[in-house]
Formats: C-alpha cells, sequence, structure tokens
C-alpha cells in the first residue's frame, strides 16, 4: 500500500465537566494515531450547539486538526452564517456537512431542506475556505424512496462542492465497494471514507443501528446476542470482527478509516495498533 490512508475519529460533546476532562484524555491517546482530523457531532438545538463549537475549540487547543459537523436542519440560514464565519475566525478548515435529524418534539426542518443545500450555501458564503466532507449511505438511507434516487442524491451532493465523504458506519465490506462503484460509474472521484463502529456494547449498537438503517450481518447479531452481559467475549469477538473488516477495507482500496469512537479510545485504539502490526501503513 502506496498511500498513507486517512485515518478519522468521530466525538459527540461532552455534557457534563468529568466527560470534558475524559474526553481530553481520549483525544490525547488518540492522537498516538496522528489523525487526519478529530471530528465532533452537531445537533440541532441552541445548548447542543454550544457544546459542538466549546468542545471543537477544546482540540483544537490541544493543537489536534479537527472538523465540526453541520446540520441545516432546525437551523436558520442566518445562524449557519453565523457559526460558520465563527469557524473560519478559529481558524479551522475543514466541516462535515450533514442534514440532521429532527429531535422529537421539534417539528421545524429549517430553511435548507437537504445536505446538497447546505453545501452550496457553505460555498456561497465562503467560497474553497472549507474542506467539506458529506454523508454516504453504502446501505441505503433509511428515509431514501429507492436505492438509485438514494445514489443519485448522494452524487448531488458532491457536484453541489463536496471534496469527500464519509459513510454511515457498516459489517459489510461488499456494500462499501459496491458503493464506490455504482458512484465512480456517475462520475464521482472524491476519496470516500468507511465509517466504523469498534462494538463495546451490544445492546447500544442494535438499538443505534435499528435507528440509522445500519445492517447488522445475522452472524454478528446472533453472537453477540448469545453473550449476554459477558462483556470480555463481546469485546474479544468485536476486536476480531472490527478488525478484520477494516483490513479488507484498505487492502481493497479504502482511502482511510473513520473511527466512530463514542468518546472512548480503548477499542479503537486497540484495531488502530492491530492494523498497524498487520503493516497497513495506517501510522
Ligand atoms: P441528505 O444527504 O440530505 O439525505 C437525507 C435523505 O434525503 C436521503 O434519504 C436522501 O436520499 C434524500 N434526499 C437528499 N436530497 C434530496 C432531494 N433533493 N430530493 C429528495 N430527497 C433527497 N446527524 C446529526 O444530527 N448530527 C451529526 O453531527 C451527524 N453526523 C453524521 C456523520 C456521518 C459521517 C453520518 C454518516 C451521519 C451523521 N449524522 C449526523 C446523521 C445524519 O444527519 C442523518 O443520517 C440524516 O438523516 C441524513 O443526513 P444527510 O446529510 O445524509 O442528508
Amino acid at each position: 500500500m502506496s498511500r498513507k490512508p486517512s485515518i478519522s475519529f468521530e466525538f459527540f460533546p461532552p455534557k457534563t465537566e468529568e466527560g470534558k476532562n475524559k474526553l481530553g484524555r481520549v483525544c490525547m491517546a488518540l492522537a498516538d494515531m496522528r489523525p487526519a482530523f478529530f471530528s465532533v457531532t452537531f445537533g440541532a438545538g441552541g445548548t447542543t450547539q454550544q457544546g459542538s463549537l466549546a468542545t471543537v475549540l477544546s482540540i483544537q487547543q490541544l493543537g489536534q486538526p479537527v472538523a465540526p459537523h453541520l446540520s441545516c436542519v432546525g437551523t436558520s440560514c442566518a445562524q449557519l452564517k453565523e457559526i460558520l464565519l465563527s469557524y473560519r475566525e478559529h481558524g479551522i478548515r475543514r466541516l462535515v456537512a450533514l442534514r440532521g435529524d429532527l429531535p422529537s418534539g421539534m417539528g421545524q426542518y429549517g430553511e435548507l431542506r437537504y445536505a446538497s443545500q447546505l453545501v452550496e450555501f457553505i460555498r456561497e458564503q465562503t467560497g474553497d475556505w472549507f474542506h467539506i466532507e458529506v454523508a454516504a449511505y453504502p446501505e441505503i438511507h433509511p428515509q431514501a424512496s429507492n436505492p438509485q434516487s438514494d445514489l443519485e442524491n448522494f452524487v448531488r451532493k458532491i457536484k453541489s462542492g463536496a471534496n469527500s465523504a464519509i459513510t454511515q458506519y457498516l459489517f459489510s465490506s461488499d456494500a462499501y465497494f459496491r458503493f464506490i462503484d455504482d458512484t465512480q460509474k456517475l462520475g464521482v472521484n472524491v476519496p470516500i471514507v468507511p465509517g466504523i463502529m469498534p462494538i463495546t456494547n451490544s445492546h447500544q449498537i442494535l438499538r443505534f443501528s435499528e435507528n440509522c438503517g445500519a445492517d447488522i450481518p445475522r452472524w454478528i447479531k446472533q453472537r453477540l446476542q448469545s453473550y449476554g452481559d459477558d462483556m470480555e467475549s463481546i469485546r474479544e469477538f468485536s476486536f476480531e470482527v472490527v478488525s478484520n473488516l477494516c483490513a479488507q477495507l484498505l487492502r481493497g482500496g479504502a482511502p482511510g478509516l473513520h473511527f466512530y469512537t463514542l468518546n472512548k479510545s480503548e477499542a479503537t485504539l486497540k484495531i488502530c495498533k492491530e492494523l498497524i502490526s498487520q503493516q497497513l501503513n495506517i501510522n
């Protein structure tokens, strides 16, 4: 493998002081892997948004490259503009642009309806200042009317000015490589980095996957359920499954890996070290 794959780690804004302190330690532990960036999720609603900015700045203060997520649901164009200008003033150069999901009880979509419109808006407001990442769904977005229109909507985001993409987490390298083939046939040549979820809690992953449309193969689900509360076996099995998946993706030509860390370092680091031991050149 000649080019170093791009590794990135995703965090969510911690709510408590303890969580904030812990995130600093997690960030520094993962920094050893020399990631391309740490990304920070964004939620619709005032306090969550403040939390995103504070987390972004705290990572920047640790001297690490950071990419805030920005979603357009529930956020007006005036607010989006304010956030963009604030990130630009702080010297942030990369964003993950999303539509987002409305939290239950929040009925308003905002002025922009789709992520492609947000990408256009960012380009209109700030030109080429930001490197823009968008989301991709090799296993189809759960609200898509059909697979072909979902693929075309993804292509629209790239044509609107996105530079690269990160996929929803997946456990099937076939779904990823099929998606790459399909997008290339439609003229997409930007890097599309697979999203990786190191499983640490089987109840949590089953619940998440139900909501976001990520497919957990039956054999993985059955094995996880059979371990019950035996966390040691869950960790061991998940490490093996997820590190094999990462190795397959990189060997097959994936341009990097984006880890959904859930603000923890242990499982992700263990996988990264395994990939290094297999000479996969990620560090
Ligand atoms: P879009 O690309 O706008 O697509 C949403 C749906 O609309 C799809 O079904 C698509 O096919 C359809 N669509 C798109 N354009 C059109 C059109 N012109 N006409 C008709 N239909 C159309 N959520 C958060 O709230 N905060 C985060 O920080 C966050 N980070 C994420 C990071 C990654 C890497 C990923 C993969 C997801 C993340 N999400 C986050 C979740 C994401 O917001 C949801 O999956 C959301 O439902 C879709 O966002 P999107 O940007 O993919 O939307």
